[in-house]
C-alpha cells in the first residue's frame, strides 16, 4: 500500500504553521480516535492521521520529509510499524484530558497475549482441538503476591509518601499539562519492600505456563487470529485479567496449494489419456476422486471439483478444487513402442487434429517461414 502524503493526510498547505499542524491534527484524532469512532477504518485512519503528525510537528522529521519524502521521515530509526494490530492507542481521555483524573491505584486489566501457533494444512481446513501451553504471570507463590519475603517488614514508600502517585508536568499537542502517573519506585503500592521475595525478586508475580485447550475452527486460514477472553496476563490491583490472541501459521502442503476456500493442485496424465480420454483419481482433502478427462485434451486444461474446497468459517459449503491437468511427454521407451510412435507420425503427416481457423503450429510456421 502506498503512503499518503502527510500533508494531505492533515488537510494542510505544505506552508502550514505548527499551529495549523497540531490543530488539524487535534481536530482528525477526535474524529478518529477508536474510542469514539466506532466506523471499521476508523484505526487505521487514526494511526495514519498520528503518524502524519509525528513528523510534521517534528520540524527535524518535517525537514526531511520535505526534501526526501517517506524515506526522508523515517531515518533516525524510528518506525511506525509497531504496534501490531492491538494496543498502541492510549485512553482518549489520557491524550485530550492527560489521565489526571485516573486513580493509579484503580483496578486496571492486564495486558494481552499472543501466542503464534504452527497448524498443519489439513488442520486449518477441518479444524482440530489442541492443547498449548503459554508462558504466563501468576501470582507469586512464595509472597503471595506482596512482593516481600515472607516474615520481613514493609516500610511506606519514600518517593511518594505513601500515596503512590507522583505528579508529572508534561507539554503536550494541547498544553501544559499535569498527569498523576503511578509511583515508579512502589508501582502504585505505596510500600517499600526492605527485603524483596527470593523467588519473585518483589515482583510479586512469577512465570509460569499455564495449558489452554484450543479449538482450531474449520477454513481457517493463514495469518487469522483467535481471541481466547480472559488469558491473558493478570489484571492489576484486582482488576480482571487481558485477553489471548492466537495467531495461525499455516504450513503449506506439497501438493495442494489454496486461495481463500479453493484448492488448487496440478495433476500429470499420459500422453495417451489426453490423447485418446481418459478416467483418472485425482487426489482431494477428502481422499481419491475420479475424474474424466476427454479425449483430445491439452496440457494447461482445468477442471473443477466442485465442494472439495475449504470450509467456509462463518456459513455452511466448501469451496471448489481446480486440477490444472499436465500432459507428460514418456521419456523411457521401448523400441517398440518407439516404432509405433514413428508410424504414428508417418500416418499423422503434416496434420495436427486441432480444431480453430488458426492451429498453434500453424502460427509457430508462419513465424518460421519468416511471415510472422
Ligand atoms: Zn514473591
Ligand atoms: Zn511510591
Amino acid at each position: 500500500m502506498s503512503k499518503r502524503d502527510y500533508y494531505e493526510v492533515l488537510g494542510v498547505e505544505r506552508s502550514a504553521s505548527e499551529d495549523e499542524i497540531r490543530k488539524a491534527y487535534r481536530k482528525l484524532a477526535r474524529k478518529y480516535h477508536p474510542d469514539v469512532n466506532k466506523e471499521p477504518d476508523a484505526e487505521q485512519k487514526f494511526k495514519e492521521v498520528k503518524e502524519a503528525y509525528d513528523v510534521l510537528s517534528d520540524s527535524q522529521k518535517r525537514a526531511n520529509y520535505d526534501r526526501f519524502g517517506h524515506a526522508g521521515a523515517q531515518q533516525g530509526g524510528f518506525d511506525f510499524g509497531g504496534g501490531g494490530d492491538f494496543g498502541g492507542f492510549g485512553d482518549i481521555f489520557d491524550m485530550f484530558f492527560g489521565g489526571g483524573r485516573r486513580n493509579p491505584n484503580a483496578p486496571r486489566q492486564g495486558d494481552d497475549l499472543q501466542y503464534t501457533m504452527q497448524i498443519e494444512f489439513k488442520e486449518a481446513v477441518f479444524g482440530k482441538e489442541m492443547d498449548i501451553e503459554i508462558p504466563k504471570e501468576a501470582t507469586c507463590s512464595k509472597c503471595d503476591g506482596s512482593g516481600a519475603e515472607p516474615g520481613s517488614k514493609v516500610e511506606t514508600c519514600h518517593t511518594c509518601g505513601g500515596s503512590g502517585q507522583q505528579e508529572v508536568v508534561q507539554n503536550t499537542p494541547f498544553g501544559r499539562v499535569v498527569n498523576r502517573r503511578i509511583c515508579p519506585t512502589c508501582k502504585g503500592s505505596g510500600k517499600f519492600v526492605s527485603v524483596k521475595c527470593s523467588k519473585c525478586h518483589g515482583s510479586g508475580r512469577e512465570k509460569v505456563r499455564r495449558k489452554i485447550r484450543i479449538k482450531i475452527p474449520a477454513g481457517v486460514d493463514d495469518g487469522a487470529r483467535m481471541r481466547i477472553t480472559g488469558e491473558g496476563e493478570l489484571g492489576i490491583n484486582g482488576g480482571p485479567p487481558g485477553d489471548l490472541y492466537v495467531v495461525f501459521r499455516v504450513k503449506p502442503h506439497e501438493f495442494f496449494e489454496r486461495e481463500d476456500n479453493d484448492i488448487f493442485c496440478k495433476v500429470p496424465i499420459t500422453f495417451t489419456q489426453a490423447t485418446l480420454g481418459a478416467e483418472i483419481e485425482v487426489p482431494t482433502l477428502d481422499g481419491k476422486v475420479k475424474l474424466k478427462v476427454p479425449a483430445g485434451t491439452q496440457t494447461g486444461t482445468k477442471f473443477r471439483l466442485r465442494g472439495h474446497g475449504v470450509p467456509y468459517l462463518n456459513r455452511s459449503g466448501r469451496g471448489d478444487q481446480h486440477v490444472k491437468v499436465v500432459v507428460v511427454t514418456p521419456t523411457k521407451l521401448t523400441d517398440r513402442q518407439k516404432e509405433l510412435l514413428r508410424e504414428f507420425a508417418d500416418l499423422s503427416g503434416e496434420e495436427t487434429h486441432e480444431d480453430g481457423e488458426t492451429s498453434f503450429f500453424d502460427k509457430m510456421k508462419k513465424v518460421l517461414r519468416g511471415e510472422g
